[in-house]
This record gives C-alpha cells, sequence and structure tokens, in this order.
C-alpha cells in the first residue's frame, strides 16, 4: 500500500546506524590509544596488554628443527618446523581430531592427549629424537592466560567451546609438561603463547618491517612489539628498559567499561545481552566472524517483524540464533550476476524463502554496510597502535590473519581505506599482507628465540 517503505528507504536507515565517518573513526582512535596506554601502566585494565616475555624480535636467521604444539579448536596440530635461516622455513604438520568428550573431560587427560600424539609425532617423523637428544616444543595455546614467564601460563577462562575441569586457575605449561614427563616423551616445552603473538613473530622472522599482528577470525586480537621502557607496570621486574616485548593486548575488550566510544546499534547490544559473556568483549562483537552474521540476521529478522519482507512465508529456519553464518555475507558481497542468483541460492536453500530483486539488492547493500564497519573499527585499532608507537612516517607493515582477513572480499582494501581516513594521506605507508603461519611457525621460532637466549 501506500505508505508501505521501500527498500530504499530501509537502506537509508541502516547506512546511517552502520557508517561510520573519519572524525568519528579519529574519535575512537584517540580513546583507542589511551586505552592501550593505560593497560601499559597498570594492570587488570579494559585492554589488558598482557607481556608475553618473547623479548627481542627474531632476526630471520634462527635454524634448526623444533616441533609446534597447536591446541586451538577443532583440532591439535602437530608441526615439525625446519627454521632455515634467511627468513625461510619449512613445515610438516598432522592433524589429530579432537572428540567433544576430550573438550570436556579431566584437564589431565587432554594434555596427556597432547602428549601421546607428540610422542606419534616423534616416532613416526623423528627418528634422532631421543632422550639425549631431546626436540624443543613452543605450545601455542589460543585462551586467556595470565603469563609470568614464557614456559608458564595461568588459564583464566576456557573459551571456544572447551570445558575441561581442573584447567581454569591452573598452570597449563606445568600440566603439559607433567604428562610429557608421564609418557617418557623426548621433548622439551620451552615456550607457551597465543595464537596472535605467534603471528607478529612468525611475520616479523619473514618481513622484518612486520610491527603489528591482527588476527580477524572467530574473534579479533592483535599483538606488537613495544619496548619495555614503555611499560610502567613492568618496571619492578628488572627488566633491560633497551629491550623490547611482544604485548597480546586482547583488544577485543576494547570499550567494555563504560560503552562510551564506539557507536553500538541496538543489534549489538542485543548479541552481547543474548551471549554468554555479556558486557564483555565490545569490540570484538562488533567486528569479527562470529557475530557479522548474527548482526546481518538481527537486522533482516527485525524487517521480518515490521512486515516489510517475507510476508505469507515460514521464516523459523532464520528466526534461529547465529544461523547465518558471516561466509554468507562475503558470498552476497561477491554475486557476480545481475539477478544475484547466489543470493536466491542462500535463502532458498538454507532458509526455504523466496527473494525479489529488491531484497536481494539490499541483502548485498546490507552486508557490505556490516563488512564495512568491521573493517573501519579494526582500522581504528591498528591506527591506535601506529599513532601511539610513532610508525606513520616511516610506515610499517602489518600481518592479518583469520578467515574474515583471508575470504572476507574487499576486507583488506577497506582496512587501508580506513587507515588513510583517519591517519591522512600517510595512512597509505601502513599496509597490511597475509601473515605467516602464527601457531606453527610462530610457536619454533619463538622456542628458537628462547633458547638463544639462555
Ligand atoms: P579461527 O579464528 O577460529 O582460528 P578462522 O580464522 O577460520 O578460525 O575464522 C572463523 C570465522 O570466520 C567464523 O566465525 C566464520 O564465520 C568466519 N568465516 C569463515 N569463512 C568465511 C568467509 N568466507 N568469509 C568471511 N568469514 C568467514
Amino acid at each position: 500500500h501506500a505508505t508501505a517503505k521501500s527498500m530504499a528507504d530501509h537502506l537509508e536507515k541502516y547506512t546511517n546506524l552502520f557508517t561510520l565517518s573519519p572524525q568519528r573513526m579519529r574519535m575512537i582512535v584517540d580513546a583507542f590509544e589511551e586505552t592501550l596506554d593505560k593497560g601499559l601502566q597498570e594492570w587488570e585494565q579494559v585492554i589488558p596488554m598482557f607481556p608475553t616475555w618473547v623479548f627481542g624480535t627474531p632476526k630471520g636467521t634462527e635454524s634448526g628443527d623444533y616441533l609446534a604444539l597447536d591446541l586451538g579448536g577443532t583440532n591439535l596440530r602437530v608441526c615439525l618446523v625446519s627454521l632455515l635461516g634467511g627468513c625461510k622455513f619449512e613445515i610438516t604438520q598432522t592433524k589429530y581430531r579432537l572428540t567433544e568428550e576430550q573438550k570436556q573431560e579431566d584437564g589431565c587427560k587432554l594434555f596427556d592427549f597432547c602428549a601421546e600424539c607428540i610422542k606419534e609425532f616423534i616416532d613416526t617423523h623423528l627418528p634422532n629424537v631421543t632422550h639425549d637428544n631431546p626436540i624443543v616444543i613452543g605450545f601455542t595455546f589460543s585462551y586467556p592466560c595470565l603469563q609470568e614467564r614464557i614456559d608458564h601460563g595461568i588459564l583464566i577462562r576456557w573459551t571456544k567451546g572447551f570445558g575441561a575441569p581442573n584447567v581454569e586457575g591452573h598452570d597449563v605449561g606445568e600440566m603439559f609438561k607433567e604428562s610429557l614427563k608421564k609418557f617418557n616423551v623426548p621433548a622439551v616445552m620451552t615456550a607457551l603463547l597465543n595464537d596472535t603473538t605467534g603471528a607478529l613473530i612468525a611475520s616479523q622472522y619473514v618481513r622484518p618491517k612486520t610491527k603489528i599482528a591482527v588476527i580477524l577470525g572467530t574473534g579479533c586480537n592483535a599483538a606488537y612489539s613495544e619496548d619495555i621502557k614503555s611499560i610502567g607496570k613492568l618496571k619492578d621486574k628488572n627488566l633491560d628498559p633497551d629491550d623490547v616485548v611482544a604485548i597480546n593486548c586482547e583488544w577485543g575488550a576494547f570499550d567494555s567499561d563504560f560503552h562510551q566510544h564506539l557507536p553500538r546499534t541496538k543489534y549489538d547490544i542485543h548479541i552481547d545481552e543474548h551471549s554468554n559473556k555479556p558486557g564483555e568483549q565490545a569490540f570484538e562483537k562488533m567486528i569479527s566472524g562470529r557475530y557479522l552474521g548474527e548482526i546481518f540476521r538481527l537486522v533482516i529478522m527485525e524487517l521480518v517483524d515490521e512486515g516489510a519482507m517475507f510476508l505469507g512465508q515460514n521464516t523459523y529456519k532464520l528466526e534461529a540464533p547465529y544461523s547465518l553464518d558471516t561466509a554468507f555475507l562475503s558470498l552476497m558481497e561477491s554475486d557476480p550476476t545481475d539477478e544475484l542468483l547466489t543470493i536466491i541460492g542462500i535463502f532458498n536453500h538454507f532458509y526455504g524463502l523466496e527473494t525479489t530483486l529488491a531484497e536481494r539488492q539490499f541483502f548485498r547493500a546490507l552486508a557490505r554496510l556490516i563488512g564495512r564497519r568491521a573493517a573501519r573499527l579494526a582500522a581504528c585499532g591498528i591506527a591506535a597502535i601506529v599513532r601511539k608507537k610513532g610508525y606513520l612516517e616511516e610506515g610499517c607493515e602489518v600481518g592479518a590473519d583469520g578467515s574474515l582477513y583471508n575470504k572476507y572480499p574487499g576486507f583488506a582494501q577497506r582496512i587501508h581505506q580506513g587507515l588513510v581516513d583517519v591517519l591522512g594521506a600517510k595512512g597509505k605507508n601502513i599496509t597490511t599482507y597475509h601473515a605467516e603461519d602464527g601457531s606453527g611457525a610462530g610457536a619454533a621460532i619463538i622456542a628458537a628465540m628462547t633458547k638463544a637466549r639462555k
């Protein structure tokens, strides 16, 4: 009827909600920079800025064979990393499936399984490794840990669907070492790290101009090298003030305290309130792959409730929370056809819904708005580190990894545009590229660096 809003009217409303102006971005960067600094000066701040105890930066000359154990989500990965020097490495890996029971049963069993997998890997691939000639392991354990030294880490809480009892509050480094001993494995674990720190170090090994690493996958995080003398909270630790240490920012928590800086929409607030951790990870919830599809779905459901689309069709499949994966946004944005056939397929096949061309054009535009906002927010975080460290003049490279960065069409270009919008023309000096395998190569390089400093 005559008063019905057109899809163009709806789009205008959402464009206003999801667009970040350069001016708004600059305000976010100012607050971000200040928050990063607070985290460096004091413990227990919104952005924790964890020192990783990985000192210095790799030289690219580190060499030798190391193992990397990667416990990060679906699989357990054991990698043999041969560091060749000359900024090069080779990786051979085996993946071991983790069952749901293993994620939930006693923590000792989980680490015993890790030790058994390593033993099997050594027996199969490394005949020269013996108790007199043990191999060094770097352990990538991508869950939030508080570390007091490089081979130590108290698990703060499990994430990503793990719930193994008797691990939270315990030193995972020690638990893993116990299991290695129990199974008589000829290996020594010397470094515990998370994937973001690994990505930083692996990228610096290959491309020494790298100053920052960013992960844009299920979650969102960054790491960078910081001068010890700038880290007030480490001043009692007797460290060399002229050295640098990798900082694991855990920046996904930005703005979780008073929600003053990020322009959260009601969809962002809904996601937060219905999540298993309300009030946490405010920045991550607007950016990462886990949430972008859900933001999109919530907008569509609002339009369904307003009677603006799918009248007379059954929308129950689309009503299920988290039923729309971020990968669908990628697909919708890259649909090459005028008729938007990919989008027809998605709605038809996965949700049993018929769409009009006007609706499909709206969906694609909405995906763009949500994807673009995410990339521009990520750019704000990168810009804050760049400004804080004064990298704008000389420029720097940023290693980036995760499906959102690697697979979402145009994500990198949108980050670069965002950097120019906040930093001006010199923002072009900040470039991103696909980071090296942080949880594999990074773990090995860190183990090698740790050995060299002993
Ligand atoms: P993780 O961060 O868990 O190590 P990934 O980097 O693969 O793993 O990120 C997984 C996230 O990326 C999921 O939230 C998923 O929705 C999203 N994702 C997967 N494929 C794509 C894609 N093609 N485009 C955008 N996002 C994707």
